[in-house]
């Protein structure tokens, strides 16, 4: 029933959106990242609407008719179904990302066992992590559909591309639908290796001068167009377990990492830097 690809790219018809959130959210349902009715799924259709997968629906079940469209303070202007409570978080990764047309909210359940136990994936112990996502933070818990989970993951929206969330769940972006629902993959399956190194009793951290020459792959990657972001506060791991020395000085070298690769970012988009946000993404509330 549901296509099973999707292809890359933000300009597709609203008929290609609509079929897109629907095989995305069959892949999230299969592959166990959001089961019963968790789970919420948007696109940017244009400068001045979201399509979004609706609230109280599995995820499996979604048909191109069952998704809403809501303008970017959330008002809903089409669709018989409501859109999700958590639509606030999806419409804030909008504002604070121009660049993101796409956003995937699941609760896979090994990333989501991370946030749970609050560990972040912040070590450099696989290439494809630095590479693909730099590190995946932890946002202190918030609830729901309230400012305080806005407030929670409003530091880190900036500088990251998928972030976990405390006892809770993990959200991730990017400039395509396909895009944000491959780093969900990437999280999962970085959250299932960190797991096994866990269980084997060792982690093998990269090398500083590795996770440098994975840093400069990175930058090449990277959208060149990303604003640069005047907010780098970040939250500490939280972690119950002991940290050791290794890895607190593998996490500030990352951090490093990720400031330096921001600040060439910045470098290159002078002086057309702090490019003109679309007026649609400047006067949203934080819901
Ligand atoms: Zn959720």
């Amino acid at each position: 029933m549901h296509p099973h690809s999707i292809s890359h790219g933000a300009t597709k018809s609203e008929i290609e959106h609509r079929s897109d959130i629907c095989a995305v959210g069959s892949w999230l349902h299969e592959r166990g990242f959001a089961v019963a009715t968790d789970g919420n799924i948007s696109l940017c259709l244009g400068p001045d609407r979201v399509l979004a997968s609706p609230t109280c629906m599995s995820k499996s079940m979604m048909t191109p008719d069952d998704l809403v469209v809501t303008d970017f303070q959330g008002n809903q202007l089409s669709g018989t179904r409501r859109p999700s409570s958590e639509l606030g978080m999806h419409l804030l990764i909008y504002r604070l990302r121009p660049d993101v047309s796409a956003v995937c909210h699941a609760h896979p359940p090994i990333a989501t066992g991370h946030a749970a136990a609050g560990i972040a994936l912040d070590r450099p112990i696989l290439c494809e992590l630095v590479i693909g996502l730099g590190r995946i933070p932890l946002a202190r818990f918030g609830t729901p559909g309230t400012p305080e989970l806005a407030e929670a993951l409003a530091p880190l929206i900036p500088d990251h591309d998928a972030i976990l969330m405390a006892n809770h769940g993990v959200v991730t972006y990017g400039e395509d639908l396909l895009t944000a629902f491959l780093r969900m993959e990437t999280v999962e399956h970085c959250a299932h290796v960190s797991l096994v190194t866990e269980i084997l009793g060792k982690q093998q951290l990269l090398s500083d001068s590795n996770v440098q020459k994975l840093f400069g792959a990175r930058a090449r990657y990277r959208n060149n167009s990303r604003p640069a972001s005047s907010n780098l506060v970040d939250l500490p791991a939280q972690s119950d377990r002991g940290v050791d020395d290794r890895a607190t000085h593998a996490r500030r070298k990352l951090d490093t990492a990720t400031e330096e690769t921001l600040a060439k970012d910045r470098s290159r988009l002078r002086p057309a830097e702090n490019p003109p946000r679309r007026s649609r993404r400047s006067t949203i509330p934080i819901r």
